[in-house]
């Protein structure tokens, strides 16, 4: 094993720490004052405009994408500094393309469907959302209940689903139905394209989230779709969409690291200048062993990411590390982000500073692509199951 990244992939991730620090930081405390005061945590078109054409000038789009569409098709491990660097600013920015949909797409696209959908959105001309939870079924997908029954030459669907992100300017969905009831997961869930504004795909809701952030409830009644809308093999969606929440969860890790990373460069700073009982707080043992086991975490996660993005990378399919890495990042960061706002006393608690953001973020994660709890039993199931 040999996590040293090449001359090429560290001179990405230098040139991704310089465009957060110069782009993205310097947006933060307009971002944190707009979300403490009701407005959302976003950046406006007016400030995103110049931060896309600066990322794309500087080669930042498409960086996993195959070169065909103009990406730099990079390999997972050279994604993970990025992605890492990338969490280190709670500043709320996606270089095109979003990394999973990107993946599941490639692994199921047919020609016309990747002119139509997979090339712009390599291109960072289309953006999208994918919609697998339900009411009932958001831990476990597997039961979900969404149908999409075939009618002549289209498909019928009629359904529910929630908690779906980035609904307020996807250009298409990625919809997971089931096409066959009696088979379910295997070989009865099926992947479709739909387009923005079908008719009875429905935004039912907004649905307000921690720390600013939205998703979104949707229903579906009586849409109906043309044929050439399946994406991939009819009924064998689920293990392309695995794929995906796969992708999204390397890439969560490496955002944990990275605030977990910033979280801990602040307690560095700060400990030393507060004097609290005629000491400094970095004489304190409780705050030494936070410092501590801090940077050990820090250290043993991103080993973990990188081991992960390795095996990755090598073809192969390392479910258990990626599950691993998933539960491992989110609780490290959750406790991390969490000692720090406690170094930092009363000023840890207010809007004013990232970490609080920082916090937000990281407790939907806890819960998103899968929570903790449910990781562990798929952990322990093929432990078990291996015996
Ligand atoms: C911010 C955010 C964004 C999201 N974005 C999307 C999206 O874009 N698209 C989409 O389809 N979905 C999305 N989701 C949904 C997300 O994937 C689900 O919320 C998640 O999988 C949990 O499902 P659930 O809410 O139904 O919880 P449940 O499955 O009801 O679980 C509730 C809790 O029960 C416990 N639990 C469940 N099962 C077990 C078990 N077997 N053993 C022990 N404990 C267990 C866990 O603590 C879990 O948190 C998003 C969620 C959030 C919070």
């Amino acid at each position: 094993m040999d996590f040293e990244l090449s001359e090429e992939h560290r001179m990405i991730k230098d040139l991704m720490a310089r465009f957060v620090q110069d782009e993205l930081m310097p947006l933060e405390n307009t971002v944190l004052a707009r979300e403490a005061s009701g407005g959302g945590y976003l950046l406006t078109p007016e400030e995103k405009a110049p931060i896309d054409a600066r990322s794309k000038e500087l080669g930042l789009w498409g960086l996993d994408a195959p070169p065909e569409f103009g990406g730099s098709d990079l390999p997972v491990m050279a994604m993970v500094g990025i992605e890492e660097e990338k969490g280190k600013t709670i500043t709320p920015y996606t270089l095109p393309p979003d990394s999973p949909n990107l993946r599941m797409l490639m692994n199921t696209c047919n020609e016309e469907q990747k002119k139509q959908y997979l090339e712009p959105y390599a291109r960072g001309e289309l953006t999208s959302a994918i919609a697998i939870s339900e009411p009932n079924a958001g831990g476990d997908p597997a039961g979900m209940m969404t149908r999409a029954v075939r009618d002549g030459d289209d498909w019928v669907i009629n359904g529910r689903k929630i908690w779906v992100s980035r609904m307020g300017h996807a250009d298409f969905t990625i919809l997971m139905a089931v096409t066959d009831k009696a088979k379910g997961a295997r070989g009865g869930i099926s992947a479709f394209l739909l387009d923005k504004g079908t008719p009875g795909f429905n935004v039912l809701r907004r649905i307000p989230m921690l720390g600013g952030a939205y998703t979104y409830e949707l229903t579906f009644e009586d849409c109906r779709i043309p044929a050439s809308k399946l994406l991939g093999r009819e009924g064998y969606g689920f293990a392309p969409m695995q794929q995906r929440l796969s992708t999204r969860r390397v890439q969560m890790a490496a955002w944990c690291t990275g605030m977990a990373q910033r979280a801990l460069d602040m307690m560095i700073e700060y400990a030393p200048q507060r004097v609290t009982f005629g000491l400094p707080l970095s004489e304190r043992q409780a705050v030494q062993w936070w410092i501590t086991d801090a940077a050990t975490k820090i250290h043993a996660c991103r080993l973990m990411t990188y081991d992960a993005a390795w095996k990755i990378d090598r073809g192969e399919e390392p479910r258990n590390e990626v599950a691993m890495i998933k539960v491992y990042s989110t609780e490290m960061a959750w406790e991390i982000i969490d000692h720090a706002m406690q170094t930092f006393g009363g000023m840890g608690m207010t809007k004013e500073l990232p970490l609080q953001m920082m916090a937000n973020r990281v407790r939907l994660m806890r819960v998103y692509e899968g929570p903790t709890e449910v990781h562990k039993m798929v952990i322990a199931r093929r432990l078990i199951g291996k015996r």
